[in-house]
Order: C-alpha cells, then structure tokens, then sequence
C-alpha cells in the first residue's frame, strides 16, 4: 500500500500518520524526522539543511527530492510506504509523478487533512515534546492530547514524562508564517501539489477542525 499524507503544518498529520501507518504495517517515511535526525547527527545532509529548516523555508528540491526517492527504493519499502511531508511543492509532486509512473510503481491512497490558517497556527504554537518519546502527542491548545497537570506542572499526558518542550521552529512565528505560505499557496506550493494530484488521482480529503478521534475515524472510514 502507497500512501501519501497531505496537511498543513499543525493539522495532526503526524497523529493521524501514525494510526495509517498501523492499519497497514508500513514505513512512516516523515522528511522532516529525516532532516532533524541527520541534523542531530551532524552528517553532512544536516548541515547543508539545518539553516533551511530554522527559518522555515525548504530544503532545496536538488537535495530533498533524490533523497527521498532513494528512501523509496530501500528495501523496507518494497511492501509499501506513508510518505508524509514529501511532496511540499509542484516540482517535487512532478518529480514523485514521474518517478513512480518509470518505476511502475501505484500510488494507492493520496489524502488530506483539510485545516484554516489561523486554527493550524495556534496548534502549532500548542505541541509539546516529550523527552521520552516524541511519538507521545501533547498539545496545550488540544484538549483530548492536552499535557496532565501534576503538582502544577504540565507533564507529558502518555508517560507523565515532567520534560516537556517546544520545537524552535514551533514557536517562531515568522518561521511558521513561512511554513504555512509554502503550504497553502496554490501556485507552486503545497497545495498546488495536491491540486496536481486532484487532476491525475483521487484525493481523500477530511477535515481537520474536529477532534482528533473524529478525524481518524472519518479517514479509517474512507480509506476502507
Ligand atoms: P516538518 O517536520 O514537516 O515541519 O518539516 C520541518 C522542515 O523540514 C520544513 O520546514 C522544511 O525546512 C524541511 N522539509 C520538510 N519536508 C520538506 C520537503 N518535502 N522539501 C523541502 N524541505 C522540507
């Protein structure tokens, strides 16, 4: 099974990813995991991506698309991948397309979570880390993933982990009106991506306003 997750920065794509990647027992292949773990490596990818990142733009496509069609041919991915993050622009979604029509390879499912500007901004602003396991959602602006409060502090709702911390690029307001105009611009940005794929596939599109049981249950019922 081939997927492809589209969403907003903030829209629970991570969440919900990661319950699509359950139901069919494939790799969540996230490129921004993939840059922020060759960051804390120091590996030369992270280097040349790492200001990229901090100030909210893309990586360069000449970087990011060969590494993410070379994760594709690994052998973990022979029974199928969620790509999430990946594509983020026209050219890349181009580059995708054309990729797997030569290697004759299906895209099953291509959804999306449907999310305003301002709601996925304060969502964002809300994420908090768990230092145990950045896999346990916490949100201060979600109530069903909002932090325990213990002895007056916010701690992680999953383990009760007391490490709670934010993102740099989550609290940067300047860096994530960058990541949300590359998103939602309809010209060559993210969305012009998914409109490419409106034209070529169908596209399962949910709404992300609602809770984020609702959310799932909507695209577990779609995805079948
Ligand atoms: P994310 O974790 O999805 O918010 O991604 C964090 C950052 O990684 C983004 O703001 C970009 O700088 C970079 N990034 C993630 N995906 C891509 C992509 N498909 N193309 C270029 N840069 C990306």
């Amino acid at each position: 099974m081939n997927i492809l997750i589209f969403g907003p920065n903030g829209s629970g794509k991570g969440t919900q990813g990661a319950i699509i990647q359950k139901k069919y027992g494939v790799p969540h292949i996230e490129t921004g995991v993939i840059f922020r773990q060759n960051i804390s490596k120091k590996t030369p990818l992270g280097e040349k991506a790492k200001a990229f990142i901090d100030c909210g733009e893309l990586v360069p496509d000449d970087i990011t698309i060969p590494m993410i069609l070379d994760r594709l041919r690994e052998d973990d991915c022979k029974k199928g991948w969620l790509l999430d993050g990946f594509p983020r622009n026209l050219a890349q979604a181009e580059a995708l397309w054309a990729a797997l029509e030569k290697e004759k390879i299906k895209l099953d499912y291509v959804t999306e979570i449907d999310l305003d500007r301002e709601t996925a901004k304060k969502r964002i602003m809300g994420r908090r880390l768990c230092k145990m396991d950045n896999n346990h959602p916490n949100n201060i602006y979600i109530d069903a993933i909002k932090p325990i409060e213990k002895n007056g502090k916010m701690v992680c709702r999953v383990c009760g982990c007391e490490e709670l911390s934010t993102r740099a690029d989550d609290q940067d307001t300047a860096a994530i009106d960058k990541r949300h105009g590359i998103y939602y611009d309809t010209q060559t940005g993210t969305l012009a991506a998914v409109n490419f794929f409106k034209k070529r596939t169908k596209v399962i599109s949910v709404d992300g306003s609602v809770s984020v049981k609702e959310v799932t249950e909507e695209l577990l019922k779609k995805l079948k």
